[in-house]
């Protein structure tokens, strides 16, 4: 049997609860999707032109593991331009998710602690583990704020690295800039590596983005084009951080992912220039009318940006709540996939209109009818 040859590792975490949402939506004939954690529009004409020119023309060997040098030049300058650093250095990742996984490989040693915000975006914690680290958690209910004292009290001589998201997947929430500084400075002051994980900054709706990377020049900064060019699917992402930290996961980026894919480098390239105001403009749109519609029925903190909120059930727990918003094709996820408490839900509004309204039209319904007897 395969099972026994099977690593503790890949036995210590378990992805069923995202993966039967999506197993259900197959099976719908007309479901109201409001689980799906990407953009639903499509990539920018100029930047799927520029792929595929770069495929017509042959770029489609590997590229150097660092990423093509004219993407990264333009990042270097842009990251540059923006933090004035000495020392930060820029690598293209195989999306925002290889940065992580680099970040892990290349800070984490087996016993390393890293604080982690509960709820957290779903990879977090195993890839924590995978790496053998122990993963800390802070409990960031019932605001989603970052409670600085709660990460000070957190802190061992074990803890390695803070993983900070923000716009938040699953919240939706913006940390403050003074709550930004003061997480910025508390690492810096213990020698702790903050990693940013900022794929959602286009997505700010009612404050400019901050980076710690603006307080801490140590900060580890992941983002890409995965969110705000909606291109998840191209798998291209970035890393800009101390250059000594750069250079290690370049090291082990050509050990594993090898590079970015290439052609889609050249269309990422092209993406750069795209002005995505309009995108966050929409999206504003879409939070404003979804909050505008539930805010008075489900408890919510206030969603600030990315393109999720994450509602209190108004009955039951999480799970229960969304096993009868599945039942009415309604997909959500239930808060326990992102925490270790399971009172929540995490909706997305990346969404046409349509959805959205027969998708608050069902929550409204929902929480009315009430739950099952007990
Ligand atoms: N970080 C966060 C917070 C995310 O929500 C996601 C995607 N859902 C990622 C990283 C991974 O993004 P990518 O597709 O670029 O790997």
């Amino acid at each position: 049997m395969a099972e026994q040859w099977l690593s503790q590792r890949t036995l210590t975490f378990d992805s069923s609860g995202i993966r039967k949402v999506f197993d259900l939506a197959e099976r719908m004939e007309r479901p109201i999707n409001l689980s799906i954690g990407q953009p639903d529009f499509d990539v920018p004409e100029d930047a799927k032109r520029a792929a595929i020119d770069a495929i017509q023309q042959g770029k489609n060997g590997y590229s150097v593991t660092q990423g093509i040098a004219p993407l990264r030049e333009r990042l270097q300058a842009e990251v540059a331009q923006r933090y004035g650093h000495a020392d930060r250095g820029v690598l293209i990742t195989s999306g925002t998710s290889g940065g992580l996984v680099l970040a892990m490989l290349a800070l984490i040693d087996p016993g390393d602690e890293v604080i982690v915000f509960d709820p957290y975006f779903v990879m977090y914690p195993p890839l924590v583990s995978m790496v053998g680290g122990n993963v800390v958690l802070v409990d960031t209910y019932p605001d989603f704020r970052l409670p600085v004292d709660r990460v000070e009290e957190a802190i061992t001589p074990r803890t390695k690295a803070i993983l900070l998201n923000s716009p938040a997947n699953p919240t939706g929430v913006v940390a403050s800039e003074a709550e930004i500084r003061a997480i910025a400075q508390l690492a810096a002051e213990r020698n702790i590596v903050l990693v940013s994980d900022e794929i959602y900054r286009l997505y700010c709706y009612d404050e400019p983005f901050f980076s710690p990377a603006e307080v801490n020049q140590q900060t580890l900064v992941l983002e890409g084009f995965s969110k705000t060019h909606g291109m998840t699917g191209w798998r291209v992402g970035v890393a800009h951080g101390p250059t000594a930290l750069i250079e290690a996961m370049t090291r082990l980026q050509q050990f594993t992912f090898v590079c970015a894919p290439h052609p889609l480098q050249w269309g990422a390239l092209a993406a750069v220039d795209i002005d995505m105001e309009a995108t966050r403009t929409t999206y504003r749109r879409k939070r404003d009318r979804v909050l505008e519609a539930l805010g008075e029925r489900f408890e919510i903190a206030s969603p600030g940006g990315a393109f999720y909120m994450f509602p209190k059930a108004p009955w039951g727990n999480g799970r229960e709540f969304v096993d009868a918003a599945l039942a009415n094709e309604l997909l959500i996820i239930p808060g326990n996939v992102f925490s270790r408490r399971d009172t929540h839900f995490r909706l997305s509004y990346a969404a046409d209109d349509e959805t959205l309204e027969r998708g608050i039209e069902m929550l409204l319904r929902l929480a009315q009818q009430g739950g099952p007897r007990r």
